[in-house]
């Protein structure tokens, strides 16, 4: 499996790193040893003095498919998650710097956290989802699904004319405002609407 982040999907967000706003979907891929295994904590790795928490909606594909029209995507999903993109903003800074892929800030061991709940998206109202993340007790970012700058099906028709999706692939649908450091000792938690699907401590 592989998993498929977004980029750039929330203008509020685009904005705080100072990004331009993108005209396609900007998508990278982190690879299956990103994954944290569930319950195990998140060990701030030594080569990044500057890790940053990004809380997205995540979907799971469970179709096979290639070239999927915008107006067949929604086939191809049917369960909704949270996950946080673990970002190593320093080394990410240098990387847009110079011009380079940005795999070494993203794609590192551990940097793809993913809720152990799943909801089936017949369920709720996908397009109007309201989730946020807490740091310490205190939420840091909140998000609702409704402003996606390219929504899910725009997503999964555009990544699947590059990339085949396969059953069990995860994209990560981009990040709201509000991004920021983590350090040893912090309790992160997710939450779609006012449910936690997701918690993770920092190390
Ligand atoms: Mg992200």
């Amino acid at each position: 499996m592989k998993i498929i982040c977004i980029g750039r999907n929330y203008l509020d967000h685009t904005i705080e790193l100072n990004n331009k706003v993108p005209k396609e979907p900007l998508f990278f891929l982190k690879p299956q040893t990103s994954i944290q295994p569930k319950n195990h904590p998140f060990f701030v790795p030594d080569f990044s003095n500057h890790i940053e928490y990004e809380v997205e909606i995540v979907i799971r594909i469970n179709k096979l498919g290639k070239h999927i029209e915008e107006k067949f995507a929604h086939r191809y999903f049917n369960e909704i998650g949270l996950g946080i993109d673990f970002t190593a903003r320093d080394i990410q800074n240098e990387c847009k710097k110079n011009g380079l892929p940005w795999e070494k800030a993203k794609s590192f061991d551990g940097s793809a956290k993913i809720s152990s709940k799943f909801i089936n998206k017949s369920i709720i109202d996908i397009f109007n989802l309201n989730f946020s993340l807490k740091k310490n007790n205190l939420t840091v970012q909140k998000g609702n699904s409704c402003d996606m700058i390219f929504n899910y099906d725009k997503i999964i028709s555009y990544v699947s004319k590059f990339c085949t999706l396969k059953i069990g692939d995860l994209i990560f649908t981009g990040t709201p405002a509000g991004v920021g450091k983590v350090n040893a000792g912090d309790i992160l938690e997710g939450y779609i609407f006012d449910e936690k699907v997701l918690k993770v401590s920092i190390k």
